[in-house]
């Protein structure tokens, strides 16, 4: 089937999958589970154009990820997320599927496809094997279908059945109300979607997060200035002279929050918080760290360790280093003995020597959360 459009749905809050990680960003191998899901249906089928809806919050690292597929930003509900999709597709027809049903094959695809033409919604279903009751009655199990995705549409339709207040869980509900036609095929166990923990074992096609760590490196300087408090990794380490900065100026968390960052790959200190922004003048450094560890815990990694060099002649740091190195692991949750903080000068030389202002290189190391194990 030529000119159809994939819309893969990514944009949910993940809430009954009970976890600080979403269940999208689960990484399957060394990617997430939504790029996942998108690369084994756009493998098996030549769309002309590929949408991922994803949450506000997670759209800019999202959007590191693929430079060919177009990510919209969800709305509140999954209907609302499909609504914004919809306004990109302008194929006849479009495949729509849920990121966290990643195990959909090469059969199951091709009979929804071949089916297509026929009807204006092609749904996969799955016969129930199990005797049903609704409310006190035992009905015949003959009639009753569990319902998956992906689910074909005909556009045209799909857009108008959805100009409604009515919220439909999937799209031949809306298809149906309209009065358009819904053609069933047979679909797959195995393309089970992941909804809590306890679905993990039965989605078999899923391997485990790749173990290799991240590493990543920042860097940060900031020239002194008089008047206000310096503080260092979240400590106050002079009290008079502290830096120039629209924030706090906390130099060490800066560099530390680069390297967290590039460990993920995920930009840097200025894409998550511009110094443009009014919201972030003389904020608390530490703050912007928590906001930082809270965003690679949603997306699905555990920090595991720090390693700090500050360079400064001013003020002398010997014995501040291991106030520094506490407070910065209580902030990342973190063993004390993975927050490492050495201090140096560098012997008069350059802007450091000229005491004019400090500079920090930070590493940082990553792991995928181990989430088979959760
Ligand atoms: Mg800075």
């Amino acid at each position: 089937m030529p000119d159809l459009t994939l819309v893969m749905l990514s944009a949910g809050s993940s809430s009954r999958f009970h976890h600080k990680a979403k269940k999208q960003w689960l990484r399957i191998g060394d990617i997430p589970l939504w790029l996942h899901s998108t690369n084994t249906l756009s493998q098996l089928h030549p769309f002309s154009k590929i949408i991922v809806t994803v949450s506000s919050e997670d759209l800019p690292y999202a959007r590191k990820f693929s430079d060919s597929i177009t990510f919209v930003e969800g709305g509140l509900s999954r209907q609302d997320s499909l609504k914004n999709a919809l306004l990109h597709v302008s194929t006849p027809y479009v495949l729509i599927s849920d990121c966290a049903r990643p195990c959909v094959d090469e059969a199951m695809l091709k009979r929804i496809l071949d089916a297509s033409p026929q009807a204006h919604c092609v749904v996969p279903f799955l016969n129930v094997v199990d005797t049903v009751a609704y409310e006190d009655a035992t009905i015949d199990r003959a009639h009753v279908k569990l319902i998956q995705t992906p689910q074909c549409s005909s556009t045209a339709l799909l857009k108008q059945a959805l100009q409604t207040d009515v919220e439909y869980t999937d799209e031949s509900s809306a298809i149906k109300a309209l009065g358009g036609t819904v053609d069933y095929v047979l679909g797959n166990a195995h393309a089970k979607k992941l909804t809590c923990k306890e679905d993990i074992p039965l989605i078999p096609c899923l391997k485990a997060p790749c173990v290799t760590p991240m590493i990543g490196y920042g860097f940060d300087v900031h020239a002194y200035e008089e008047g206000k408090p310096m503080r260092l990794g979240g400590v106050e380490v002079h009290p008079t002279i502290g830096f120039r900065a629209h924030s706090d100026g906390d130099v060490v968390i800066h560099a530390l929050i680069d390297a967290l960052l590039g460990a993920a790959g995920a930009g840097d200190i200025g894409e998550f918080f511009p110094d443009t922004d009014a919201r972030y003048k003389d904020i608390d450094s530490q703050i912007l760290l928590r906001e930082v560890c809270t965003f690679l815990e949603r997306v699905g990694f555990e920090i595991r360790h720090c390693d700090i060099t500050i360079m400064a002649e001013f003020p002398k740091l010997g014995h501040m280093k291991d106030a520094i190195r506490f407070a910065l692991s209580k902030t990342l949750g973190l063993g004390a003995h993975h927050v490492n903080v050495k201090a140096t000068t560098t012997e008069k030389l350059g802007f450091v020597g000229r005491k004019e202002g400090v500079a920090v290189s930070a590493t940082a190391t990553l792991n995928y959360l181990d989430w088979k194990n959760v």
